[in-house]
C-alpha cells in the first residue's frame, strides 16, 4: 500500500515507471514509444458480496488489471491481502508483462486482488471469496484471454475453487483458464515450488560471486521463502536467518531448515524456533550475509535502510521489495540486485508449462518440468547479464530493456 507521509515515494507503480524511464534512456528508446506501456489496457474494479460464517454479508472490493497483451493472453496471480489497492495491482500487472517477456513465454501481464485478510477468515469464507471473485470476472478471463494464478495468500486450493466456479458457470472443463491448480485437477508437477526453484537456479549461476557455500538470509516464510530456504539448504548454502510477519530468527552456524519448517507448520510462525536468536525483520535485512532474499512484500528496502544492507547479492523473490531510491544507493554500494522480473519468473514459467499441458491433455514428469525450467531461467539470466554488460548498467535496467524491447516489437508488428 502506498505511503502518504509525503517524504518517501513508495508507490510501487510510480517506482516501476521510473525504472522504465531509466531503462529507456539507457537503451535510447523514445518516450513516445513508451506511451503504450504507461497505462494498463483494461482495469476492472468491482465489489461483490460474501456471506460470512455468522450469517452477515460483507461487500469486498476486487481488482483485475490486464496491463498489456501484445505478446499473448494476459497472465498473473490473484492476491488476497488487506493492503491490496489499485496502485499495487497496477504495478504488479505491469511487472507481470515484463516478467513474461524476460523469460520469453508468450503472455502479456495481468494481476488481480481482493482487499481482505484471509488470516482472519475460515476456509469456508475464503472459498466463498474465491467463488465470488470468479463470478465477478468470469466474462473477462479465459485460456486465450487472461489466465489467473496464485499470489500472496492464495494457493492451489483457492485455484481449485476458482476453476470449479468457472467450469460450473460455463458447463464444461476449461483447465487452461487458471494455473497453479492442484495436480489432481490439471496442475503441473513442480508448480508449487517453481518460483523458488527458478530463483535458486539463477543464484546457482552466480557462483563466481557467491562462492560455494554462501550465507543466506530469507525474509518471508510463505510458499516462496520457505521453499527457497529448503532448496538452497539442501544444496549446502548456509541459511543463517529467516523471518515471517511476526519477526525472525538467526543462527550464525546456520538454521536447521527442516526444524524451521515444522515450527512454522505447528506454531504458525518461525519466531517460536528454539535455540536461535530472535531478530526483527529490519535486523534481518541488515545482516552481514552473502545473499539476502526478500520473499515477502513490496518496499522492504527503501531510501531509509538501503545504506545498511551488507549483503553482496539481493535476490528479489518478492515483487518490488526494493524501491527506486534504494536501488540507486545499493548500486553505489556495489550490491548486486537480481530483479524480481527475472529472479521470481520461475512461477509463471511453470504456469506456462501447466497451460501447455492442459491444452495438449498430456502431462509431464517432474524431472521434465524442472529441466525445462532450468533452461528457461539460464537463458533469461544469460540474456540479462549480456545486456547489463553491453549497456554497462545494473541487472534491473538490463532486464527492463530486454522486456520493453520485446513488448514494443510485438506492439509494432500489430
Ligand atoms: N503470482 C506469481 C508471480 O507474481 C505467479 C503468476 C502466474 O503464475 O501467473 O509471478
Amino acid at each position: 500500500m502506498a505511503c502518504i507521509c509525503g517524504k518517501c515515494n513508495d508507490n510501487p507503480f510510480d517506482n516501476a515507471m521510473k525504472d522504465m524511464d531509466k531503462a529507456a534512456k539507457v537503451a535510447g528508446i523514445s518516450s513516445l514509444e513508451l506511451d503504450v506501456l504507461r497505462k494498463p489496457k483494461r482495469t476492472f474494479i468491482f465489489t461483490f458480496p460474501v456471506r460470512m460464517d455468522d450469517g452477515s454479508v460483507r461487500y469486498l472490493e476486487g481488482y483485475r488489471i490486464q496491463y498489456n497483451d501484445a505478446r499473448g493472453p494476459t497472465k498473473g496471480g490473484i492476491r488476497f491481502h488487506p493492503d491490496v489497492d489499485i496502485d499495487e495491482v497496477k504495478a504488479l500487472s505491469f511487472w507481470m508483462a515484463l516478467k513474461c517477456a524476460v523469460v520469453d513465454i508468450p503472455y502479456g501481464g495481468a494481476k488481480g486482488g481482493v482487499a481482505f485478510n484471509p488470516k482472519e477468515c475460515s476456509s469456508g469464507e475464503i472459498e466463498r471469496v474465491s467463488r465470488g471473485y470468479i463470478r465477478a470476472v468470469h466474462k473477462f478471463i479465459g485460456a486465450d484471454v487472461d489466465i489467473p494464478a496464485p499470489d500472496v495468500y492464495t494457493n492451489s486450493q483457492v485455484m481449485a475453487w476458482m476453476l470449479d466456479e468457472y467450469e460450473t458457470i460455463y458447463g464444461k472443463h476449461s483447465p487452461g483458464v487458471i494455473t497453479g491448480k492442484p495436480v489432481e485437477i490439471g496442475g503441473s508437477k513442480g508448480r508449487d515450488y517453481a518460483t523458488s526453484m527458478g530463483g535458486a537456479y539463477v543464484l546457482r549461476s552466480m557462483k563466481d560471486i557467491t562462492g560455494d557455500n554462501p550465507t543466506v538470509a530469507v525474509q518471508g516464510f510463505g510458499n516462496v521463502g520457505l521453499n527457497i530456504a529448503r532448496i538452497l539448504s539442501s544444496w549446502g548454502y548456509k541459511i543463517v536467518a529467516v523471518s515471517d510477519s511476526k519477526g525472525g530468527v538467526y543462527s550464525a552456524d546456520g538454521l536447521d531448515i527442516a526444524k524451521v519448517i515444522s515450527c512454522k507448520r505447528i506454531e504458525r510462525t518461525v519466531t517460536r524456533l528454539s535455540g536461535a536468536k530472535k531478530i526483527t525483520n529490519e535486523q534481518l535485512l541488515e545482516l552481514e550475509v552473502d545473499v539476502l532474499i526478500p520473499s515477502a512484500l513490496e518496499n522492504q528496502i527503501t531510501g531509509d535502510n538501503a545504506d545498511k544492507v551488507k549483503a553482496k547479492i539481493i535476490l528479489e523473490m518478492a515483487n518490488g521489495p526494493v524501491t527506486f531510491e534504494a536501488d540507486k544507493i545499493l548500486h553505489k554500494n556495489k550490491v548486486i540486485v537480481v530483479p524480481d522480473i527475472l529472479a521470481n519468473a520461475g512461477g509463471v514459467t511453470v504456469s506456462y508449462f501447466e497451460w501447455v499441458q492442459n491444452r495438449r491433455g498430456n502431462y509431464w514428469s517432474e524431472d521434465k518440468v524442472l529441466s525445462m525450467l532450468e533452461k528457461v531461467m539460464a537463458n533469461a539470466f544469460t540474456d540479462v547479464r549480456k545486456w547489463a554488460g553491453a549497456f554497462k548498467t545494473d541487472y534491473r535496467t538490463a532486464a527492463y530493456i530486454v522486456a520493453i524491447k520485446k513488448i514494443l516489437a510485438a506492439e509494432k508488428m500489430r
